[in-house]
């Protein structure tokens, strides 16, 4: 009870003393796209240009939904903001690092360090408890989990009673909770989530959608996901739309009727 507190930065501010990007009213930028194009299978006949010319920033402390037809980049949007793949041309920010100046090594600290990525397939270690998952990024790190945040973690993700478990043991819904609790224990400057609902049934995705909204609202993160649901994209606080590779619209304050709308305006 009389313990001392952990200090936690609230909605943001503190984690990074690097130059924000630019001039941004009140909010700072997490990470952004710049003129960022990737094109996958360069100088052959089967150039795949998949991003063309993004440019995109992601204000901290923000919810940001990426939309678009399957093929239409997002991935790969993600992955070149996540530093697991590089841009034929343009930069990549996060925290005001430009990723393309870094080393192999500094690039594997600063994923390890700033960048929590939640995949599809949930990637955990199936020989962990679902607590071990949770806490491997610090582990590997050498760290020490703060116990106050990993009890706020734990308590929003409503994971208390399943931290024993394996894998195998909980339902898809549990994996990718587990899943996004990962991402959040480092306290990153930002999470990367692709098609987080993508295998997880509706009442399943809602929770992962309410704890990833949760997240951002009251512990200050900062998240980007990508995904092709309207419902899913309605809680987020800004959506994008990519087709081609190019960015083409961006609604703010989304719900799913808006975001339904204007696919179909894109669409056709
Ligand atoms: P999305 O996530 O929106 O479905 P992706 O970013 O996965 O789209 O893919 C965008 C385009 O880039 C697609 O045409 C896809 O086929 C192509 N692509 C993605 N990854 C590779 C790769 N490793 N090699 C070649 N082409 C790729
Ligand atoms: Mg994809």
């Amino acid at each position: 009870m009389s313990g001392v507190t952990a200090t936690r930065p609230a909605a943001g501010p503190g984690a990074s003393t690097a130059a924000g990007a630019g001039a941004d009213p009140g909010r700072r930028i997490a990470a952004a796209a710049l003129s960022a194009t990737k094109v996958y299978g360069v100088g052959g006949d089967t150039a795949v240009r998949a991003l063309d010319d993004v440019t995109v920033e992601f204000p901290e402390g923000r919810f940001t939904a990426v939309m678009g037809p399957s093929g239409s980049g997002k991935s790969t949007l993600l992955h070149c903001l996540a530093g697991l793949d590089s841009l034929t041309s343009g930069r990549v920010l996060v925290g005001g690092v430009d990723l393309g100046s870094l080393s192999d090594k500094q690039l594997t600290l600063l994923r390890r360090d700033r960048i929590g990525f939640v995949f599809q397939s949930f990637n955990l270690v199936p020989t962990l408890t679902a607590a071990e998952n949770i806490t491997l990024p610090l582990s590997l790190a050498g760290r020490r989990p703060d116990p106050a945040w990993l009890d706020e973690i734990v308590a929003t993700v409503a994971l208390a009673d399943r931290l024993g478990h394996r894998p195998s043991e909980l339902s898809g819904g549990q994996q990718q909770r587990v899943a996004v609790a990962r991402a959040l224990v480092s306290r990153p400057q930002i999470i990367l989530a692709d098609e987080p609902t993508g295998n997880v049934d509706s009442r399943a995705g809602a929770e992962i959608l309410g704890f990833l909204r949760r997240a951002v609202s009251e512990l200050g993160q900062t998240v980007v996901m990508v995904t092709h649901d309207p419902v899913a994209a309605g809680y987020a606080d800004a959506a994008l739309f990519l087709a081609d590779g190019r960015l083409v619209d961006r609604l703010e304050g989304p719900t799913a009727a808006t975001v339904l709308d204007r696919l179909k305006a894109l669409g056709g």
